[in-house]
């Protein structure tokens, strides 16, 4: 059966060619990570990852051990790491799955340990990476001058652990400030905590750190620095990238973020359709509340789209959307299911005709930061809070 026409169309090439781009940008010898939490920020967790795999990609990045089997079963051979916690009872299932968590709490070790003698697994087979804090504050291992818990954590790795200590990952909570204050000492505590860790007598194969941002703005040669200083291997991990869009920088943008956004392609197309479109009277009121009054007759067509797919209530009266590839201004508050376009001043709109939400129509385009910046979010929750009716299309 046919479905309702509000549906999101997903350029697989846009994906392997944004992959393809952004391993270019990856110096040297590093590896990249692609994120793909969040069922791929929203656009898709099975389209994104096969693309992703085509283009070679040997790493994913999930939230959860439950996105971690989804991803397992759409790609056999890619290392996945779950970086947003393992909990109670998963395990087994990070076993099973071989999954990679990331781990930092004393409790986490335990629930793998236990899991991994369950398993009967063999000593050091089974990998993690360690979270560190370096500045955030919200997850990871936090650093004290002593290295008190890095001292904890490591002294309970004997060489007859089930576990192995793979990577040394952390987050950088400013890699979008063009002066990299805030990087740079975040990855000076980072240095330090690898230089305590070896004197502890462990190491780890890889470095894990990086958004899109630090990728783009081409602070992967000083994390590979790091990372070599140690011995050790950098992965990078970019997400927004590799959708196709580029991270805003304050104050001032760098050059070389301003040419990869260039360079990467929206993947992300979301449509739907006009319903039906009728004439209004002067003095006529439109959706709830009435909040726009129709001033001069006008034309108005309904759109089978409303805020339970996602499209954000704020932008009621505020924002328009493309029709017949012009800018059609939303009037009325958006309901759940529906909004209603003023169509006056375009010509030949009938039921059926396509409106797009998000993406290219004829000479206009309306891009994750324009809805973001219309009501005061970042493009990261325009994408992810497209609903999960709304179907995703590889096209
Ligand atoms: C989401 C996330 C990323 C990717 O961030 P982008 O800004 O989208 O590139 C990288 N690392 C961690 C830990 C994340 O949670």
């Amino acid at each position: 059966m046919p479905m309702r026409p509000c549906w999101v169309e997903i350029s697989t090439r846009a994906l392997e060619e944004n992959y393809r781009y952004l391993e270019t940008l990856a110096p040297r010898d590093a590896e990249l990570l692609a994120i793909v939490k969040a069922d791929a920020y929203g656009h898709g967790l099975t389209i994104c990852v096969s693309a992703f795999a085509r283009s070679g990609a040997g790493w994913l990045g999930v939230t959860s051990v439950e996105e971690g089997v989804a991803a397992r079963t759409v790609c056999p051979g890619a290392r996945i790491l779950v970086i947003g916690s393992v909990f109670p009872g998963q395990a087994a299932a990070v076993i099973e799955h071989r999954l990679t968590p990331v781990v930092w709490e004393r409790w986490q070790f335990d629930e793998l340990e236990a899991a991994c003698r369950a398993a009967a697994a063999g000593p050091n087979s089974i990998p993690f990476h360690l979270e560190l804090d370096t500045g955030m504050n919200r997850q990871g291992l936090a650093l004290d001058d002593r290295s008190a818990g890095l001292e904890s954590v490591l002294a309970h790795f004997s060489a007859a652990s089930p576990l192995r200590l793979e990577g040394v990952m952390t987050h950088l909570y400013a890699a979008d400030e063009a002066d990299g204050a805030a990087t740079g000492e975040q990855l000076a505590r980072l240095d330090r905590a690898l230089v305590r860790i070896g004197e502890l007598g462990h190491w780890a194969e890889y470095l894990n750190v990086g958004n899109s941002a630090a990728l783009l703005a081409g602070q992967g040669g000083t994390i590979v620095d790091v990372a070599a200083s140690h011995g050790m291997k950098a992965l990078l991990r970019p997400g927004l990238a590799l959708y196709g869009l580029a991270p805003r920088f304050e104050p001032e943008e760098p050059a070389a973020v301003t040419a990869a956004r260039g360079r990467l392609r929206p993947a992300l197309t979301w449509r739907s359709r006009v319903v039906g479109v009728r004439r209004a009277a002067a003095g006529a009121t439109v959706g709830y509340n009435g909040t726009f009054v129709v001033a001069e007759p006008m034309q108005l067509a309904l759109v089978a789209l409303g805020y339970a797919d996602g499209l954000d209530r704020r932008l009621g009266n505020c924002f328009s959307l493309l029709v017949r590839g012009e800018r059609a201004p939303i009037v009325g508050r958006i309901s759940m299911d529906q909004t209603v376009l003023d169509v006056t001043e375009i010509a030949g709109v009938e039921p059926g005709a396509e409106v797009v939400v998000i993406g290219q129509q004829g000479e206009q385009a309306i891009t994750a930061y324009d809805h973001a910046d219309a009501c005061g979010t970042i493009p990261w929750e325009v994408f992810t809070r497209i609903s999960a009716r709304v179907k995703r299309r590889a096209v």
